[in-house]
């Protein structure tokens, strides 16, 4: 059986930096679902379809072929044959990416995909229904948050630095928003599994909050 340890919670709260970490600290594979989610999102916006034309979406997800590849440690999404690393990591993307997700036959098609590749290998998977729906035996589960202020602050660093010009009270209010879209749709919404570890990121670092996952998983 493939170990598994699944680490649920809001946008910006870590998840990704820290499953990395914990991944690369074990020798698993990291799984950023988040990523399959914002790969058919992108699709979506380049067929010019809008967040709210649900049928189109379903039908639009069919010719949608989403793979993941791990190239030198790092996961690599292609999106019909193109690698699209690279275009999916905008706010748009990211929350056209919350509207399709909200989609049951979306999810279906990509909770699917997510198992099969947990079932290959040892992962460390991240998301929003990792330990509700997708990998419900997981090893370990881990419910990350922080406070939207902490995140917002956060993702306004990640952005500036890569040059983008933003503004941190927008970019807390689409957090919020994307937040409450997450944990009020009706299907597989963003809520902590009954037997998940609950970590606060807030006053901590990524060093800290890793070592405390190494920590709890060393116990199972
Ligand atoms: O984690 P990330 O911000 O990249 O995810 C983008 C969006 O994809 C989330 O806001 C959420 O709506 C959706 N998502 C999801 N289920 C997952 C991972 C992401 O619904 N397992």
């Amino acid at each position: 059986m493939s170990k598994q340890i699944a680490i649920d919670g809001p946008a910006g709260a870590g998840k990704s930096t820290i499953a990395k970490k914990v991944a690369a600290i074990l020798g698993f594979i990291y799984v950023d679902t988040g990523a399959m989610y914002r790969a058919m999102a992108l699709y979506m916006i380049k067929e010019g379809i809008n967040p709210g034309e649900t049928n189109k979406i379903v039908d639009k997800c069919k010719s949608a072929d989403i793979t993941i590849k791990h190239e030198n440690g790092e996961q690599v999404v292609y999106l019909n044959g193109e690698n699209v690393n690279g275009l999916i990591r905008t706010e748009e993307v990211g929350n056209m990416a919350s509207s399709v997700s909200v989609i049951g036959f979306v999810r279906q098609k990509l909770v699917e995909l997510q198992q099969k590749l947990a079932a290959e290998t040892d992962v460390v998977m991240d998301g929003r229904d990792i330990g509700t729906v997708v990998l419900p035996d997981a090893d370990l589960k881990i419910y990350l948050t922080a406070s939207s202020k902490v995140r917002a602050e956060r993702r306004y660093k990640e952005l500036t630095e890569k040059g983008v010009s933003c503004n941190i009270d927008d970019i807390e209010r689409d957090i919020v928003e994307r937040d409450y879209r997450d944990m009020h749709r009706e299907i597989s919404p963003l809520k902590q599994a009954d037997d998940a570890v609950l970590i606060d990121s807030s006053n901590y670092t990524i060093e800290e909050v890793a070592k405390k996952i190494i920590d709890c998983y060393s116990k199972v």
